[in-house]
């Protein structure tokens, strides 16, 4: 579980999260959308301590993270973050990038660690690409690679920032698959997208932010259809 409470951030003088509040459960999805630059990926940075808030309190499982004095490495390992590019290891085979990161922080048996990863591959549907470099894959298989990669540190909650967002379109739907799956496994999830039908699909809540807030925050078919907040309307005009 994930809480943010009257979260603040500023860069210079610019207040980019004005006093976030963002409960979500375990086994829940929220799905968070707004115009650019009204603070969705400074939300999600300052959750998994990417960026450090200048006030409030970031919650995970119940722990009220304190970045002076706990361990970031730790905290980012029950937190996982998927971006918009995928940033593997170009000289590393799908499976070593999938291994790389619980091999030198989780320091497991290695071949468990290889069925691990290989479970992982098939979760994603690349079973086949183990051995192969991110190179000869399409943006939606290394994306997958992606997925798979951050699930290997075993955490409790998931982080898509704009997952599809540098897809060509006809690989975006098998990334969406592969993330509708996880939710339907129960892995607690915050998804900044513009994919409005997988957010009315998968989403217990979506988050609409303006302006460095959340001002509006209701089940998917709720703000789809009979949005209370003026701004919301007006988004949602432009982009649905
Ligand atoms: P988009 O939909 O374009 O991704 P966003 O909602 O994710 O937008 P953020 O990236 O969170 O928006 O940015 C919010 C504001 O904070 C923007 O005005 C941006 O210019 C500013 N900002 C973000 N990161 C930094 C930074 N590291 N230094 C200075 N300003 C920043
Ligand atoms: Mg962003």
């Amino acid at each position: 579980m994930i809480r943010v409470q009257n979260l603040k951030k500023s860069f210079g003088s610019q207040e980019v999260l004005k006093d976030v509040n963002l409960t979500v459960k375990k086994g829940e999805v929220a799905v968070l959308i707004g115009a650019s630059g009204s603070g969705k990926s400074t939300l999600i940075r300052c959750i998994n301590f990417l960026e450090i808030k200048d006030g409030g309190e970031v919650f995970i499982e119940g722990k009220s993270i304190d970045p002076k004095k706990d361990d970031l490495t730790q905290v980012r390992q029950k937190v996982g973050m998927v971006f918009q590019h995928f940033n593997l290891f170009p000289h590393k085979t799908v499976l070593e990038n999938i291994m790389e990161a619980p091999l030198v922080v989780r320091k497991p048996n290695k071949e468990e660690l290889k069925r691990e990863a290989i479970e992982l591959l098939k979760k994603v549907g690349l079973e086949e690409k183990a051995d192969v470099y991110p190179a000869s894959l399409s943006g939606g298989q290394k994306q997958r690679v992606a997925i798979a990669r951050s699930l290997a540190m075993k955490p409790e909650i998931m982080l898509f920032d704009e997952p599809t967002s540098a897809l060509d379109p006809e690989l975006v739907g098998e990334v969406l698959e592969t993330m509708k799956q996880l939710a339907k496994e129960g892995m607690t999830m915050i998804i900044v997208t513009h994919e409005m039908g997988f957010a009315k699909d998968v989403a217990d809540y979506v988050a609409f932010m303006n302006q460095g807030r959340i001002i509006e925050l209701a089940p998917p078919h709720e703000i789809f259809n009979n949005p209370k907040e003026e701004r919301t309307r007006e988004f949602l005009n432009r982009v649905l």
